[in-house]
């Protein structure tokens, strides 16, 4: 059984039809690429699985759970599926520690002297400790990048959602964000990622996705999909890019 089942999802903005019956699995401790061009509708689909936009048709489970449709316990939802955006959205206001315990003190109730502890674990992780009690415009694209990953694990989330987190990073910056998320992988967390990094998709993918007006038009493990591509529009499409 998958860990994450999509099934049948539609999604529609108005008349417009973005999701048109998106079918997608996620095994516990994969990580799966989602490809496509711009508009096809990636961040929808991830921002759809969190429950932070609604869906017209189909089902998606998390666990055997169904977290799509009415009834469903958003904050527990948001609890397991941690979701990171190519903007870092960091509360400006917010130190960085700030940042990282708000959520485990509001959400989780957990108290401040635990959060504070965690989240130090966490920022020694990543090398920022130092950077606790700094504000998020002191610190540098790729830093801020790193505490919104790390933000988003201090609720011990069973999924993780990355949207293109490395498209709004100057170059240099993107290989401090990948080596987390290399890490992550290699650590086991099960996740799904949108992103347009193919030499990375290619090393951590467990499987590759490729969505294309509304559906996954292809799918497979990444050196079938980038090396021998089925579909005319797949091979389109890794042309334009590669
Ligand atoms: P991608 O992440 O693959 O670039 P998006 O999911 O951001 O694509 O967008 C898919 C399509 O849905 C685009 O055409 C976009 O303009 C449209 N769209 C996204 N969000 C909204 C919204 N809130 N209202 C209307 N249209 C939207
Ligand atoms: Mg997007």
């Amino acid at each position: 059984m998958a860990f994450l089942e999509i099934k049948g999802v539609h999604k529609e903005f108005g008349a417009f039809q973005v999701l048109r019956g998106v079918n997608l699995d996620v095994i516990e401790h994969q990580v799966v690429c989602l490809i496509g061009p711009s508009g096809c509708g990636k961040s929808t689909l991830l921002r759809c699985i969190n429950g932070l936009e609604k869906i017209q048709g189909g089902e998606i489970r998390l666990e055997d759970d169904r977290v799509s449709g009415p009834g469903i316990d958003g904050d527990k939802l948001r609890q397991n599926v941690g979701i990171v955006f190519q903007s870092f959205n960091l509360f400006p206001h917010m130190s960085v520690i700030e940042n990282v315990t708000l959520a485990p003190t509001k959400v989780l109730k957990m108290s401040r002297v635990e959060a504070e502890a965690k989240a130090m674990v966490l920022l020694k992780r990543i090398g920022l400790e130092a950077k606790a009690r700094e504000y998020p415009d002191r610190l540098s694209g790729g830093q801020q990048q790193r505490v919104a990953i790390v933000r988003a694990l201090a609720m011990e989330p069973k999924l993780m959602l990355l949207d293109e987190i490395t498209s709004a990073l100057d170059p240099e910056l993107v290989s401090e964000v990948l080596n987390i998320v290399r890490d992550l992988a290699k650590q086991g967390m099960t996740m799904l990622l949108a992103t347009h990094e193919m030499g990375f998709a290619k090393e951590v993918a467990s499987k590759v996705c490729f969505l294309y007006e509304g559906v996954v038009h292809e799918e497979g493990p990444p050196a079938q999909i980038f090396g021998d591509p089925k579909e005319e529009r797949t091979r389109a499409f890794l042309k334009r890019i590669i």
